[in-house]
């Protein structure tokens, strides 16, 4: 059974004393969750440690927002698999669009972070998304379909098991614009029939698919309720306990009569 998930990615936001205060507000204020739910909080690098140690022992997980594809060596700047390791962490976000736009990540690059990692047992977060140009002028579908197959459609099914999908339209996210739950849900169901035509109708109903472009309290019940939509990969909103808690019960609720 897939697991629901909502992800805070925190992007390069808050310095070490906010950050840690903000992961002990979310601890504190926990609420009651799912048996199949799982929160993730994904500081930047100068944070894990204290968080991991401050989150250990409670449901909240955390994970990074990115990794290089080498085991170590002459990358100036850089973060290793090994590292995040060394601190506890299990899962890694890769592929998201900023990583993609800003700092020049291929599909190509992201095969070889995608294969590193998970040969050194990392789960994965990958994040797809089409922008607004692709959406309105192209088969954003088929986009969508080719990021897959460019970088982790090389996986075997059970390497696949250790991906979760986020799909964020490159349009929505920090732009306030959402996603309507019925575009969302259209290619999350689109996604997972790609699963299934390229894996299995079990991996397909086994991979969790989240949603990220300006989800927000307003908002995430809409689109928590869509039967393919198995969460979300936050960014705004989860930088203040309280909007991230309210989405954590968002998807409690919504997958509650599931
Ligand atoms: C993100 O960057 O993954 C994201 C979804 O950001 P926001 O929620 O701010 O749109």
């Amino acid at each position: 059974m897939r697991k629901y998930i909502l992800a805070g990615n925190w992007k390069m936001n808050t310095d070490i004393t906010t950050g840690i205060q903000l992961s002990q507000e979310i601890v504190d204020q926990y609420p009651t969750t799912l048996e199949n739910q799982r929160t993730i909080l994904c500081p930047p690098y100068t944070h894990l440690f204290p968080i991991e140690k401050e989150t250990k022992n409670t449901p909240v997980e955390v994970a990074a927002q990115n990794c290089h594809s080498e085991k170590s060596g002459a990358y100036t700047g850089e973060i290793s698999v090994e590292m995040l390791q060394s601190l506890g962490l299990k899962t890694v976000i890769l592929g998201h669009s900023e990583r993609r736009s800003y700092f020049g990540e291929t599909d190509e690059v992201l095969k070889n972070k995608v294969n590193h990692a998970l040969s050194e047992g990392m789960e994965i977060i990958f994040c797809i998304g089409e922008s607004e140009d692709q959406r309105e002028n192209e088969d954003f579908l088929a986009i969508l379909k080719s990021q897959m197959e460019q970088a982790i459609f090389q996986l075997n099914e059970e390497q696949f098991s250790n991906i979760i999908l986020a799909y964020e339209p490159v349009w929505a996210i920090g732009t306030g614009k959402t996603a309507s739950p019925e575009q969302a849900e259209e290619v999350h169901a689109f996604l997972r029939a790609c699963l299934e035509e390229k894996y299995s109708k079990e991996t397909a109903q086994n991979t969790s698919i989240l949603y990220g472009g300006s989800c927000k309290p307003a908002n995430a019940n809409e689109i928590f309720s869509k039967p393919n939509v198995d969460g979300g990969l936050i960014g705004g909103a989860a930088l203040k306990s309280t909007d991230f808690i309210a989405l954590i019960n968002a998807l409690t609720t919504q997958k509650t009569t599931r």
